[in-house]
């Protein structure tokens, strides 16, 4: 290993004094690796001053504090990371009394949160033992730890955590990376890898599949053959998973501004299907192709949209998601009668009770899911008062970008999507016309939603 090699992306002039160094005292599974402070790029620069604080007064407080996690490796690639997480030996009542503005999370393993402002910095006890350890505590009656093993030392904190780009730890004692398993190299060759027997660690965990391929799109890493040998035929694992969970996982999947490339990753893994069957199979039918263009062509577009930290939605990743068999499911409902408006409503609530089953997804969602899906048909009436209507409904402007979508995949009239874009830009009275209405016809003069007689008449 070449630690030298992270050198010299950015001078510190912060680190040029060279603190007492604190030489580890370690026990258990193997010691760790030390890169001292001149053989990284780690830079208190970039670190949150607001972790630097917390770093500085839990070290002060005679404990050990460390950066880890997914903020190491960030900073390591010269990656912004998201959050800085920390990990100490003090225990989550001693994190407590250094810390006014301080909260205590989690029932069995109890977290501290330390606010400054909007933002947050989590604090972990350094955890012992594996999975099991957790119900490893007795309680007395007033609820008090009497034995305790779910607290540990930091050799046995890092056999918990998932690749080993994740599990190094920056002691701010000295600025040095303990580095147990291997991840400073891994790293450096952008390389995931499970630490530990993978077949193990995916069957605890199995969401660590879906892991693994979000680190490899965020991060532009290789996921390690030994790593990726396993995922397909572990896979079906990902049912066992509560759908809650499902749900949390899949927005960081998507929303975590790398989202084609999870989704080619996740077909690739054979792991796309477990978490959406019904579209894995209307991507094999006969609309296989559109489909698939219309989920490439949402997901570049809410990447570019990440990267300009616009605002994205759930309701329009869903609907992006679940089009294909909500269009198949619609298109069966209206064989049996009735408006391609309820065909679509009624499409959308059965698949969405179906995709419950794999995926949790809230009411706050769901509703407005089939709220703006069931407008699409009502596009193609540009006249009168319920074009009107369309224009001010509240999803319209997500019914209209799902259109737009719809059209660039083939499936609608791009002449009916220019009319639409035109008429939003046109001042009241022109729309007016062009919808065909008398003047003052399209809305009640005060502006409020009510059934007016002339409103009743022109329905
Ligand atoms: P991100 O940049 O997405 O926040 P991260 O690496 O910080 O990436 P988190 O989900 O925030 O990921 O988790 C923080 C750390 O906790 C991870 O780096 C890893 O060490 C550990 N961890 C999280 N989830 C798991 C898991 N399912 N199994 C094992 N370790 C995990
Ligand atoms: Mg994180």
């Amino acid at each position: 290993m070449n630690p030298a090699q992270f050198d010299g992306s950015k001078a510190d002039r912060l680190d040029e004094d060279h603190p007492a160094s604190h030489p580890p005292v370690l026990a258990g599974q193997g010691a760790a690796t030390i890169v001292p402070r001149p053989d990284h790029n780690i830079s208190r620069a970039n670190i949150s001053r607001n972790a630097l604080k917390v770093l500085y007064r839990l070290r002060e407080g005679g404990f050990q504090a460390f950066l880890v996690g997914g903020s190491v490796r960030d900073l390591l690639l010269g990656v912004t990371p998201k959050d800085f997480d920390i990990a100490t030996d003090a225990h989550p009542d001693q994190v407590a009394e250094l810390f006014r503005n301080c909260r205590l999370i989690g029932r069995r393993f109890r977290l501290a949160h330390v606010r400054f402002g909007r933002e947050i910095i989590e604090v972990a006890t350094f955890r012992a033992g594996g999975e099991e350890a957790h119900d490893d505590r007795v309680h007395d009656d007033a609820g008090r730890i009497l034995r305790d093993n779910v607290y540990g030392s930091i050799d046995e904190d890092v056999w918990r955590r998932d690749f080993t780009s994740n599990a190094l730890y920056y002691n701010i004692a000295d600025f040095s990376i303990w580095d147990f398993t291997g991840g400073f190299q891994d790293v450096h060759d952008r390389v995931l890898r499970l630490i530990g027997d993978p077949e193990t660690r995916y069957r605890e965990d199995p969401v660590r599949m879906l892991r693994a391929v979000r680190f490899a799109a965020k991060l532009g890493f290789s996921i390690a053959p030994e790593t990726a040998a396993p995922i397909a035929r572990l896979a079906p694992l990902l049912v066992e998973v509560p759908p809650a969970r499902l749900f949390d996982e899949i927005l960081k999947l998507f929303h975590g501004g790398h989202g084609l490339r999870v989704f080619e990753l996740l077909g690739q893994y054979g792991l796309f299907g477990q978490l959406f069957p019904h579209t894995e199979a209307s991507l094999a039918g006969p609309h296989g192709e559109s489909l698939e263009k219309l989920i490439r062509l949402a997901l570049a577009n809410t990447d570019a949209r990440v990267a300009e930290e616009l605002p994205v939605t759930p309701t329009f990743l869903l609907a992006v998601l679940l089009w294909g068999p909500i269009r198949e499911r619609a298109a069966l409902l209206l064989e049996e009668g009735g408006s391609d408006v309820d065909a679509l409503a009624g499409g959308t609530t059965e698949v969405v009770l179906e995709q419950l089953e794999r995926v949790s997804i809230p009411r706050r969602f769901s509703g407005p899911l089939r709220e703006m899906l069931a407008l699409q048909p009502r596009f193609s009436q540009r006249r009168g008062v319920r074009a009107m209507r369309l224009l001010e409904n509240k999803r319209f402007r997500a019914a209209y970008d799902f259109l737009v979508l719809r059209a660039e995949c083939g499936e609608v009239d791009p002449d009916l999507v220019e009319w639409w874009t035109e008429v939003q830009e046109m001042d009241a009275e022109t729309r007016r016309k062009e919808m065909g209405l008398r003047r003052g016809g399209g809305k009640p003069a005060d502006g409020r939603r009510r059934r007016s007689r002339r409103r009743s008449r022109a329905d």
